[in-house]
């Protein structure tokens, strides 16, 4: 180990910042924001340290550094561009005993400041000893993805309960499995719910009872239209904490792998006309599973609200008393549209949008055809492919334009991704011989033409016909 991590108090203790640029000011906001009292000395400052030190924030002696500076100081950051200055600094102070770091000269430091995820009071803090900085920051990135943003607030909750919990469990062991069951369970997810009353509830609860329960839960997660890149920090989360997954046909292989390994996976998937498991026998699944205890992910396509029978899902949960979150995601239509470079509003040609599904029932499609038909409307089809013909043919009789630009976007966001453009005269023969791979997505409007211009995402599959 070259480097032993800790973590200083700096409340209220005099440190030193030598410079006055950018850099010099982000060292100095670290030091504010830990409370220091702090000085920074350099003959001029850049615009932020400026304007701290014209409201008090920090001190400022406008002059270069001198040996006298370092009297009093706890701890002194050099960042000036002047390799000599550094130098003199970090051998004065080191002359003190004083803790140096000299900003991007890892031989002047006596300790290196790491890359920090602040979740207050949770500090993470990482280290490559001076080696590479870049390389903690991209650590530092992953983990900021991974440890959701109210562990602060949940470790602050806990802290106030530290006390009742050891007056309630005398042996170390049982203490350790109890506040191992809040942090994982009901508790925790409560506070990341934004619930902190009822989390403070449920935790004074458990002290009282001298266990942790831990009731089934449902999160129904919007995994995306397919690229799992798309999916909320929150939902990778929540795929990797369930116990089930009960998934339909619409989840790419993709997002499905990023579930935790060991979870049990049912599929309940539906194929078009041919509804493997009803919906209804799905609502009863997860209850059931629920019930056992367990923590389920209903992981479905795009958003689990928009065409998704999130709705009904819920609502049998809730008539069964089953307790579950709702993880919004991106549905197929901005998917689509964004990998298509089909903005779905534009000021010159669009000033609405609207979603609605284009299921084929006993071969028509009972939908408000005239309330469709607007000009300046973007309309975006779920659910199109096989009623194709019959949109267009319905939006030409309503008054649109047999010249009107529309884009058919096949499993939009995937590798797979494939973008059939056309007008609404045309559109039915392009397909018709084709075979097309579902799902697809129907885009109707003038903002079609844009996607020869906006077009920016190449798939495997456009990449490979190039060739
Ligand atoms: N809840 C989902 C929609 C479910 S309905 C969402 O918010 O996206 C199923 C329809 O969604 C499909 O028939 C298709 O029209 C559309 N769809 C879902 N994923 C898609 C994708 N990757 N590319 C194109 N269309 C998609």
């Amino acid at each position: 180990m070259d480097f032993l991590p800790i973590f200083m108090n700096l409340k209220g203790r005099s440190c030193l910042v030598v410079g006055g640029g950018e850099v010099a000011s982000r060292k100095a906001s670290l030091l504010l924001d830990a409370g220091a009292d702090l000085t920074v000395v350099a003959p001029e400052l850049a615009n932020t340290l400026q304007a701290w030190a014209n409201s008090g924030r920090v001190k400022h002696r406008e002059a270069g550094f001198e040996a006298s500076d370092l009297e009093d100081v706890v701890l002194v950051i050099a960042a000036t561009d002047d390799e000599a200055v550094n130098r003199q600094v970090s051998e004065l102070a080191q002359a003190r005993a004083l803790p140096v770091n000299v900003v991007d000269n890892p031989s002047l430091c006596t300790f290196v400041m790491p890359s920090i995820i602040d979740r207050s009071p949770v500090q993470i803090a990482v280290s490559t000893g001076g080696v590479s900085p870049v390389l903690a920051r991209l650590l530092r990135a992953r983990l900021e993805s991974l440890i959701p943003s109210a562990y602060g607030r949940l470790a602050s909750m806990v802290e106030g309960f530290r006390d009742a919990v050891k007056g309630r469990f005398d042996d170390v062991n049982s203490r350790r499995g109890f506040w191992e069951g809040v942090l994982q369970g009901r508790v925790a997810e409560l506070v990341f719910a934004g619930k902190d009353d009822a989390a403070r509830r449920e935790l004074e609860a458990s002290i009282e009872r001298g266990e942790v329960e831990m009731p089934g839960e449902v999160y129904l997660v919007g995994g995306g239209p397919g690229d799992p890149d798309l999916l909320t920090f929150r939902a990778l989360r929540l795929m990797q904490q369930a116990d089930v997954v009960v998934h339909d046909r619409l989840v790419s292989k993709e997002v499905l792998d990023l579930c935790r390994r060991d979870a049990e996976r049912i599929y309940v998937g539906k194929e078009r006309d041919n509804h493997s498991v009803p919906q209804d026998q799905i609502n009863q699944l997860l209850v059931d599973l629920a019930k056992q205890g367990k923590r389920i992910c209903r992981l479905k396509g795009g958003d689990p609200f928009v065409f998704g029978r999130g709705g009904e899902e819920i609502d049998t949960l809730t008539a069964n008393g089953v307790s579950f979150q709702v993880v919004p995601a991106i549905t197929a239509a901005l998917g689509a549209s964004s990998y298509a470079g089909i903005p779905l509003t534009h000021r010159d040609y669009s000033q609405s949008v609207v979603f609605v599904t284009g299921h084929l029932k006993d071969g028509s499609m009972n939908l408000n055809w005239k309330g469709l038909a607007q000009p300046q409307q973007t309309i975006v089809f779920y659910m199109g492919l096989k009623g194709l013909p019959v949109i267009c043919e319905k939006l030409i009789e309503n008054g649109l334009s047999p010249d009107l630009p529309i884009a058919l976007v096949q499993q939009a966001t995937t590798p797979r991704q494939r973008v059939y453009t056309g007008t609404l005269s045309t559109m039915p023969q392009i397909i018709e011989g084709t075979t097309i791979k579902p799902p697809t997505l129907i885009i109707v409007g003038d903002v079609v033409r844009l996607h020869e211009r906006l077009n920016w995402f190449t798939s495997d599959e456009e990449a490979g016909e190039k060739q």
